[in-house]
């Protein structure tokens, strides 16, 4: 069964006449190892399908389910990363990226008791893999935007979620550098067999980056088309 299903799925803001209708009803299938590229103008919905599966947000109509069961009943892991960086100033960079482990369960209990060890060689593993371990005792004021973003991808990563949520992470970016980072999250979604879904207003990205584009149209919100393009790179 697939990862995440929406079935008609709608969502309104507001209510009576200064209700927005921000997402028509729609239906989707996530399945897992997924990389869904949510393209569309602004005020399409893109958000709204992230706060959605993220549970900040419930649906105003339909249904949606994870690893089978109405979302909700089952605890679902969420790693996100945003256009600009939300790294703690007073935390080094390894102690950013460690932090999901002391918050979200089941990690934290481990935590606190015996794999304090294993989190720091699982946090230096990251950070090696996306070239940042010479940085990890940085702080992130220390770093450029690239890299902050680059440890952004690790924070939101470190804690095995179920899903990566990632909107528009590199929109502040020159293009070199945007470019560059689109081989480092191609290589974290491989290495992790992670399913991501990012929202992004480049159509090069979402090309380089997913097997499945949603391109998206506003007033009302709604999937135009559900594409798969898979033609170019084997499913992990
Ligand atoms: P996108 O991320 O594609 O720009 P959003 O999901 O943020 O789009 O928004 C979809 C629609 O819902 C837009 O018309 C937007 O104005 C409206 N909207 C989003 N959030 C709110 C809110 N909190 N209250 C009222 N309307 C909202
Ligand atoms: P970006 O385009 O990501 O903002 P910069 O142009 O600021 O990157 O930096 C380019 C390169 O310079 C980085 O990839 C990194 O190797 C190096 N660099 C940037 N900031 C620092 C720093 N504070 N200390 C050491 N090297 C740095």
């Amino acid at each position: 069964s697939p990862l995440v299903r929406f079935e008609d799925v709608s969502v309104s803001y507001g209510n009576g006449e200064n209700a927005t209708l921000a997402l028509t009803p729609t239906t989707l299938s996530v399945t897992k190892g997924d990389f869904i590229a949510l393209v569309g103008p602004s005020g399409c919905g893109k958000s709204t399908i992230l706060k959605l599966v993220s549970e900040l947000l419930q649906p105003s109509s339909g249904y949606i389910y994870f690893a089978g069961r109405e979302l909700g009943a089952k605890p679902i892991r969420v790693g996100m990363a945003f256009q600009s960086s939300t790294l703690l100033p007073w935390l080094t960079i390894r102690d950013n990226v460690m932090l999901p482990l002391k918050i979200v369960r089941p990690f934290r209990q481990q935590y606190r008791s015996k794999r304090r060890g294993e989190f720091k060689d699982k946090v230096d593993a990251l950070l090696e893999q996306v070239g940042l371990i010479d940085f990890a005792e940085k702080h992130p004021w220390q770093l450029s935007g690239g890299m902050m973003q680059r440890a952004n991808l690790c924070r939101a990563l470190v804690h095995e979620p179920d899903l990566l949520l990632l909107d528009e992470p590199f929109g502040a970016l020159d293009q070199f550098t945007r470019e560059e980072l689109w081989s480092t999250l191609q290589d974290l979604w491989m290495a992790n067999n992670t399913t991501v879904l990012l929202v992004t207003h480049d159509l090069r990205e979402a090309a380089f980056l997913a097997n499945r584009v949603c391109v998206m149209s506003a007033r009302p919100g709604r999937i135009l088309e559900d594409r798969e393009i898979d033609f170019l790179r084997p499913r992990n």
